[in-house]
């Protein structure tokens, strides 16, 4: 098993906090011009070939090669993909412009052989397409049953401060809502936790059109204070319980509580969006 994200490899087995997202993951790029303040991939391992112009990963020689590459691995590992779905992505944001075209012609082999995808990005713009893509497929009298394998994520920090370059949370916030109205299963990346308010209050402001929540601190940043965190917890699981959604607590969250968390809202590593 692969698990390493700046592999020789387009798809592979995330593992760590990573690994609390998907089994499987797709990355193509290393580099993001959301130019996030928290960004993970600035520090690390990654840090060496990180910039805030997306680069392909050195083992592909172009993007011919990267989506050849992928279509063998996709193939290889079927079942389990089609099973578990792929995550895109964790080394940049799959729908800036710059990485957009290779996360479409990836997603377009995803939906020829039934494999869902996970999208998670900062950006917005991209959703106009997709939803008119839809409508088209819909009004030609085409199946549209493709967008039952889309589960499209966006971070929502409440501080756009930290994200320059990204769209605004309010922006994410309101495509999250016209994608879950036009049929997309939608989910959220309430990680990392700036704030425990701004949080809730993203929550607060999706609750009714976001499926599933995924919930994390800030890596190796300031802990929240425990009593402040257990109210939080309480509420998040109250309000998404109230309006159907699920809610996936991360591991660090747990730890610092000391328990774990349980509620009629929440869901294990094994919760499976699309079923
Ligand atoms: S969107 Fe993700 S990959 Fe891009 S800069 Fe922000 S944290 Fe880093």
């Amino acid at each position: 098993m692969n698990t390493k994200p700046f592999n020789g490899k387009a798809i592979y087995n995330p593992s760590g906090k990573a690994g609390e997202y998907s089994y499987w993951a797709c990355n193509f790029y290393t580099g993001c011009s959301n130019d996030c303040a928290y960004c993970y991939c600035k520090k690390g391992v990654m840090s060496h070939v990180w910039s805030n112009a997306p680069k392909l990963k050195k083992c592909f020689k172009d993007e011919k090669h990267a989506i050849e590459v992928f279509e063998r691995e996709l193939m290889q590992n079927l079942p389990e993909l089609q099973k578990y779905g792929l995550f895109f992505t964790f080394t940049s944001d799959p729908m800036l412009d710059s990485t957009i075209e290779l996360t479409k012609s990836a997603c377009s082999r995803c939906i020829r052989n039934n494999v869902p995808i996970k999208i998670l990005t900062k950006r917005a713009e991209f959703s106009k397409d997709f939803i008119d893509l839809f409508e088209h497929d819909k009004n030609h009298g085409r199946s549209t049953d493709w967008i039952k394998l889309y589960a499209i994520g966006f971070t929502l920090t409440g501080h756009d401060e930290l994200e320059p370059n990204a769209s605004t949370n309010a922006e994410r916030i309101k495509v999250m809502q016209k994608l879950h109205n036009a049929g997309f299963k939608t989910w959220a990346s309430i990680e990392p936790i700036v704030d425990l308010k701004a949080s809730l209050s993203c929550i607060e402001q999706t609750l009714g059109f976001c499926d599933l929540y995924k919930i994390g601190l800030m890596s190796g940043g300031k802990l929240p204070n425990k009593e402040e965190l257990r109210m939080f917890v309480g509420r998040v699981c109250y309000k998404a319980s109230a309006y159907g959604a699920k809610v996936y607590w991360k591991d660090c969250i747990k730890k610092h509580l000391g328990r774990d968390i349980i509620s009629a809202a929440t869901v294990d590593r094994s919760y499976n969006i699309f079923k």
